[in-house]
C-alpha cells in the first residue's frame, strides 16, 4: 500500500508550512547509509544529515542493536525518583567530553526545550544570588535557538517572527549580528558594539546566549572565534553567564568536537542536542558548571524547576551513548577534514555563477548564499531528479552530510548544488519560505 499523501496534504501539518499551499512532500520508505529511499524506487544522496542529526548515516548496525537491546530490558521509565544506567553511562561520556569545566546534566527532550532549561538556570541562578534584577538576556542577531516561546524570544527579531508575537515575546538585548568572518580579519566595530552593550546593560543581564562559530538556521553564517573570545572575557568582567547553543555544531561539524574550542572557551551553559542520538530520537542535553548549579542551590526554591515527563528516556539515552562512543572511535576528524577539502575545491566553481552572492565552507558544512530566495518546490523538484536531497531555504543552498558520506557521493551533492545555483531563477516567496 503507498503512503496516503492526500491524507497527507489534508490533515499534516509539516515543518513551517502552510496546510492551505503546503510545499510538496516526497514519501521516503527507507534508508541506509547517506541514501534515501522514495517510495518509487528512487534513492536519494542526502545532503542534510536530517537538519545536523544523522551525522553515521541512517540505519546504523550499532545504532540499531543498541535500541533493540535497550528495548528488551526497558523502554522508558519516568526519571522522578528513578535512575538508570543508560542515563548514568551517557552523562559520564557527556561530562568527559564536554568543554572543561561543565559537571552537572540535565536531559531534555528536543533542542528547544533545552534552551528553556538553559534559560531557566540562568535566571534561577541569579535568584540564588539574590540579583533579581538579573533578568533579561542579551543574544545576537541572526541567531536561532528553537520554536519555544523563550527560545523565540532569543531568535533573531525579524526572522524569528517577533513581531508576530509581540505581547507573548519577552524582549531581550540584541548585539548587530558579528561582520567578523570566520577566516578574516576581527574587526573593531564588532568588538566595540558588544562591548558597549555590556558595560551599559549588564546589571539587568543574566546571561548572553549564542551559537558558537555557527549561526545556523538565522543564516548559517560563520563568525570569528575572537568574537567568541571577547564574550567569555566580557561575561567574566560583568558577571554575565555565558550559554552557547552548541545544538548544531556539537559533535564534531565544524571541524572541532564543540564549536567553542575554535575559541578555546568554555561556557558556563551549553545546550546539546540533534546529533547527541546520530538522528535516531529525540534528546537534548543542557550541561552547566558548579558555579551554575551552587548558585541555583542557594535558592529559596533550590530545585531547577523542570522535569519533561519522558525525561531522559532509556531508548534515547542507550542510543546516545552509542552514538557518541562511535564520535569516539571513528575517524570523525579525518572525515570532517576530508569532506571540508572537497566542499571547498567542488562548491568553488559557484562563486562563477551571477545569483551567486557569496560561497562559504567550514568543517562538514557547505554553504551557497544566492542573491535572492529561491523556489524551494521547484529546486527541490530538480534537485531530487538529479538524485539528491538538499533542501534549501531562504536564499541558501547547503550541504551538511552525513560524516561517512563516500567522494563519490558528496561529488553528487556538489555537481547539483553547482548546476542549480548556476540557473536559479529568483522568486519572490509569496507564502512561507518553507524549513
Ligand atoms: C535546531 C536548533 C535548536 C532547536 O532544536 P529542536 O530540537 O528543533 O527543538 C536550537 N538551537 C539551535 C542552534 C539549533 O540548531
Amino acid at each position: 500500500m503507498s503512503i496516503d499523501r492526500e491524507f497527507d496534504r489534508q490533515h499534516i501539518w509539516h515543518p513551517y508550512t502552510s496546510l492551505s499551499k503546503p510545499l510538496p512532500v516526497y514519501p521516503v520508505v527507507s534508508a541506509k547509509g547517506c541514501e534515501l529511499m522514495l517510495e518509487d524506487g528512487r534513492t536519494l544522496v542526502d545532503g542534510t544529515s536530517s537538519w545536523w542529526a544523522a551525522i553515521h548515516g541512517y540505519n546504523h548496525p550499532e545504532l540499531n542493536q543498541a535500541l533493540i537491546t535497550q528495548s528488551q530490558k526497558m523502554s522508558h521509565v519516568m526519571f522522578g525518583g528513578i535512575t538508570h544506567q543508560p542515563a548514568v553511562d551517557l552523562a559520564k561520556l557527556l561530562l568527559q567530553m564536554a568543554p572543561q569545566g561543565l559537571t552537572k546534566v540535565f536531559f531534555a527532550d528536543s533542542g528547544s526545550i533545552s534552551v528553556e532549561v538553559a534559560i531557566k538556570m540562568a535566571l534561577q541562578y541569579w535568584l540564588g544570588l539574590d540579583r533579581p534584577e538579573k533578568s533579561r538576556l542579551l543574544t545576537i542577531q541572526k541567531g536561532y535557538h528553537g520554536d519555544t516561546f523563550a527560545a523565540m524570544s532569543v531568535c533573531d527579531p525579524v526572522d524569528g517572527m517577533h513581531s508576530m508575537f509581540q505581547d507573548q515575546i519577552i524582549p531581550q538585548l540584541f548585539a548587530p549580528a558579528p561582520q567578523s568572518r570566520f577566516d578574516g580579519d576581527f574587526l573593531a566595530t564588532d568588538e566595540h558594539a558588544l562591548t558597549a552593550l555590556f558595560a551599559e546593560h549588564h546589571q539587568h543581564l543574566a546571561a548572553f546566549i549564542l551559537e558558537p562559530i555557527l549561526q545556523g538556521a538565522g543564516g548559517m553564517r560563520f563568525y570569528h572565534p575572537e568574537y567568541l573570545k571577547l564574550a567569555r572575557r566580557l561575561c567574566d568582567q560583568y558577571q554575565v553567564l555565558l550559554i552557547a547553543d552548541e545544538i548544531a555544531t556539537g559533535f564534531g561539524r565544524t571541524g572541532k568536537l564543540f564549536a567553542c574550542q575554535h575559541a578555546g572557551i568554555s561556557p558556563d551553559i551549553i545546550c546539546l542536542g540533534k546529533a547527541l542520538t546520530g538522528g535516531y530520537l529525540t534528546l537534548a542535553a543542557t550541561l552547566c558548571n558548579d558555579t551554575v548549579a551552587d548558585g541555583i542551590a542557594m535558592g529559596a526554591v533550590p530545585a531547577l524547576m523542570h522535569g519533561p515527563t519522558y525525561m531522559a528516556n532509556p531508548l534515547a539515552c542507550a542510543v546516545a551513548l552509542k552514538s557518541l562512543q562511535l564520535v569516539q572511535h571513528n575517524q570523525w576528524q579525518a572525515q570532517v577534514k576530508a569532506i571540508e577539502q572537497q566542499l571547498k575545491l567542488e562548491l568553488e566553481p559557484c562563486r562563477g555563477s551571477p545569483y551567486v552572492a557569496d560561497v562559504r565552507v567550514l568543517g562538514a558544512i557547505g554553504v551557497v548564499e544566492m542573491k535572492q530566495n529561491v523556489d524551494v518546490a521547484a529546486m527541490q523538484k530538480t534537485f531530487v531528479e538529479l538524485g539528491v536531497w538538499i533542501r534549501p531555504f531562504g536564499k541558501l543552498l547547503y550541504l551538511m552530510p552525513p560524516y561517512i558520506i563516500s567522494s563519490i557521493q558528496l561529488s553528487k551533492l556538489t555537481s547539483a548544488l553547482c548546476l542549480l545555483s548556476h540557473q536559479a531563477q529568483a522568486k519572490d516567496i509569496e507564502a512561507l519560505p518553507g524549513a
